[in-house]
Parts: structure tokens; sequence; C-alpha cells
């Protein structure tokens, strides 16, 4: 392409070329102004009438709302304008003309509800603060990784076809390989696992996870996006600490570098990354201060899993991040290894947003007999993930790790009321395409 400046780059005494969609056009008289947009914001075009070329005059202010335009031309000084600089063009160009009728008003003057919006999510991504939720969403994964390697961890790709699933068969999407069934990965759980028996120790994956999830909810999509650690020589206390971590740097990244985004969300006044340390509850603590609010309509007991509304009513107890460690092992999966002590409790912990969960690990079974006792507990055929346990018996390390939901983190610090928000095309039950 020629030569083109930023509008947010451009500076007074310059001859530039700036090149974006056309946001507005008004026309005032004998003066008219065009909005130009582009990546970095917007710069105003000025057209004076009397004494500018018919043509371009005609050119520049006939361009229907969202054409693609490119504007030669002298950057002035203009106090009025909304950037304090504007262009005077030499020549404007229609590089790409848009229908004059468009599915939804990227100027936000009209509202769109979700589903049109998911359905033009081109058209949505011109709104800035549609923008900012994907370029802090690029920035919260730019912190996660960088976070993970100053943990020594090595980023892995895991398999998305697999043979069986692990998280329990209800959630699995079925498919047709060469003839034979196969399934979406669930969970990266088992292979991450035999990368941390493997020399690299360390590993961490950032990769979609595939759930056919019973019911659509604010919080639950179909494909999300799994922040997965797994490490060599770690407990549960390390996967927390590591887990901690990366949720910090993400709001600290946020924090530092999403002035211009939070801003255009509306909530750079309020946004707070947290500064205390997450404190860690047990299970049983958790059940006892959720029946003690007497927002549950039924007292809960030991063996319960938490429903949304315990979680809920343990978030606003505690208001802020926490940890919910030392769960009943008959709710936690069978590759999550059971407290030393006593078997009735399970290394397992999750991290919690005061909204919802965020994080789910522990420590592993890594001892081989007690393993494929725990596939048997859970009903599962051990003879079928035998690819996964026969590394258990060629020298297999303790070892600890955790899932971290990549749209929750993102919604939870941003405040988003749908976590469809936080993926570009979601889906979910009724969503295939686009
Ligand atoms: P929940 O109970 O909230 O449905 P889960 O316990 O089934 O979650 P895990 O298997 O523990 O989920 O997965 C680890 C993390 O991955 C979760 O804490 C969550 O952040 C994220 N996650 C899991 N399933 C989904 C989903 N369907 N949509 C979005 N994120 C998900
Ligand atoms: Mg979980």
């Amino acid at each position: 392409m020629q030569d083109r400046t930023y509008t947010a780059d451009a500076e007074p005494g310059e001859d530039v070329t700036v090149a974006g969609w056309v946001h507005e056009v008004r026309d005032l008289g004998g003066i008219a102004f065009l909005i130009l947009r582009d990546t970095s914001g917007k710069i105003q075009v000025k057209f004076e009438k009397d004494e500018m070329d018919d043509d371009l005059v005609e050119t520049g202010l006939e361009a229907a709302r969202e054409s693609v335009v490119s504007v030669t031309g002298a950057v002035e000084e203009e106090p009025r304008a909304p950037t304090d600089v504007e262009v005077v063009p030499e020549s404007v160009e229609i590089v790409a003309p848009a229908d004059p009728e468009l599915p939804l008003d990227p100027s936000g003057k009209v509202d769109a509800d979700l589903s049109t919006r998911l359905d033009n999510r081109t058209l949505d991504l011109r709104k800035e603060e549609i923008q900012a939720i994907f370029e802090i969403r690029a920035e919260i994964l730019r912190a996660a990784r960088e976070r993970f390697r100053e943990f020594d961890c090595t980023e892995i790709n895991t398999p998305k076809i697999v043979a069986t699933g692990t998280e329990g068969g209800t959630e699995l999407f079925p498919i047709t390989y060469f003839g034979r069934e196969a399934f979406m990965n669930q969970s990266p759980q088992l292979f991450k696992q035999l990368m941390a028996g493997s020399n690299l120790e360390r590993v961490f994956e950032i990769g979609p996870i595939f759930r056919a999830e019973e019911h659509n909810t604010p919080r639950h999509l179909n494909e999300a996006t799994s922040i997965d650690f797994e490490g060599a020589f770690c407990d549960a206390g390390d996967a927390m600490d590591v887990a901690e971590g990366v949720v910090r740097a993400a709001y600290e990244a946020v924090e530092e570098n999403c002035a211009e985004q939070l801003e255009a969300l509306g909530i750079r006044d309020e946004f707070e990354a947290p500064t205390e340390s997450f404190p860690r509850i047990s299970y049983e603590e958790a059940i006892e201060r959720i029946n003690a609010t007497g927002e549950l309509d039924e007292q809960l007991v030991w063996g319960d899993d938490l429903p949304t509304e315990a979680e809920k009513a343990l978030g606003d107890d505690v208001g802020g991040h926490y940890f919910i460690t030392e769960w009943p092992s008959e709710i936690k999966p069978f590759y999550i290894k059971d407290d030393e002590d006593d078997e009735q409790l399970s290394t397992g912990f999750d991290l919690m947003h005061p909204r919802m969960e965020l994080v789910s690990g522990g420590q592993r079974e890594h001892r081989y007999d007690l393993l494929i006792e725990g596939f048997e507990q859970q009903g599962l055929d051990p003879d079928q993930f035998e690819y996964y346990t026969k590394m258990f018996k060629y020298g297999m390390p303790p070892h600890a790790g955790f899932g971290l939901g990549g749209e929750r983190l993102v919604m939870t610090i941003l405040g988003l009321e749908n976590i469809r928000e936080a993926v570009l095309f979601p889906r979910d039950r009724q969503r295939l395409s686009p």
C-alpha cells in the first residue's frame, strides 16, 4: 500500500494520506466535515465548498457511511476539531463503498442486540469500546504467556481431536474420524500431564476446549479458550501460586498498558488490580460460610458441589478473589491426588472470582496403581487410556497444574455481563455461524 499515516499520528504541518472508514459526514452548508476512522482513532476532514474543487467535495460528502476512503491532504491545527487537528484534502478516493443500509450502526447511536452484533462482528468491532475488549483480551493473553515464561514454562500445543474424553462423558462432542468415532477435546489435561513427565517439566498451553454444555448460561461457551499449566515437582500450593501470579499479571498488564481501552469502555476510573493476596479457604469453611449467609434455601452438607447461588453468596461474603481448597475427593476428577493424611480429602482447588469459578487445579495422582484405581472408581475403563497410564510406569514425577478459563478471565476483569462479549465468534447451543 502507499504510505499511509494512522489518524492518531497525523501532525500539523505534514502532508499525509489517511485511510479508513467514513464514520460520519456532517454538512453544515458552506462547510462540511467527514470524520474518518481507523484503528488508531478518528480525524476530521474539512470541505470548504466555495474554495474546493466540486468533484472533490462531492466525492467526500456523498460517500456512504462505513465506506473505505483514502484522503490525501495537509494536516492543520484546529482547536474546534475533536482531536485538535484536521485534514484539508487535496484528493479523496473511495476505496470500497459501503451499502447505505447497514445491519448495525458502528457509531453506536442506535443500539443493537447481542445477536445482531455477533452476526455482524466486523461492524461491531468498528465501535471503539468493542475493539477495546479484544485489544485487552490480547494483552491479557500476552501477559499470561510472559508470566508463564518467568516460571520457566514451555508453551505447548496438544491435539483437539481425541479418542476419549476426560471430564465426564455427557459433555463430549462426538465427531466422525475416517469412519471411527472420535471427540473434540474437553481439556488438554492428560496431554499436559504427559509433558510434565517429559524433560520439559513445566508446560503451559493456551488453546480451545470443547464442551457440550447442557444449558446456555452467561458464563459457559461450547468452545472456550483454556489457559493450562502443568509442572513437575509442583504441589497444589505451587500450582495455586502460579494461578494467582497469572491472574495478577493479567490485571496489572491491563492497568499499565490499556488505559485508552479502559477509557473507551468507561471503566478507567474504577479499574483496580487486586492488591491483597488471594485467601485460601477450605471447602469445609466454605460451606459453613455459605450456610451462615442464609442466602440458600437448603443448607449445604459435606460432599455437595457448590451450586451457582452458593458461589455467589460466598463471593459476596469474601469480596475478592479466593481459593477453595481441600475438596472432598469424590467430587473431584480421578486424576486429582488425595490428601496424604486423609483420603476423603483431595488436593484439588478452585480459584474463584466473586462472580464465578475461574480455575480448577490440583496435584495429580502420579502413582501408577492408585491412578488405575481412580479410573475404576470413576467408572472409566483404564484400558482406553493406556497411552496415558503407561507413561506412569516409566518415571512420572509428582506434578500439579490447573486450567484457567480465558474468557472468564477477560469477562471478570472487565465486568462483562455475558461471556459471549469476550469471544469474537462464540459457539453456543444456537450459534454455529459465523
Ligand atoms: P463450571 O463448574 O463453572 O461449569 P467446570 O468446573 O466444569 O466449570 P473445569 O473443568 O474445572 O470447569 O475447567 C476449568 C476452567 O475452565 C473453569 O474454571 C472455567 O474457567 C473454564 N471453563 C470450563 N468450562 C467452560 C465453558 N463451558 N465455558 C467457558 N469456560 C469454561
Ligand atoms: Mg472446575
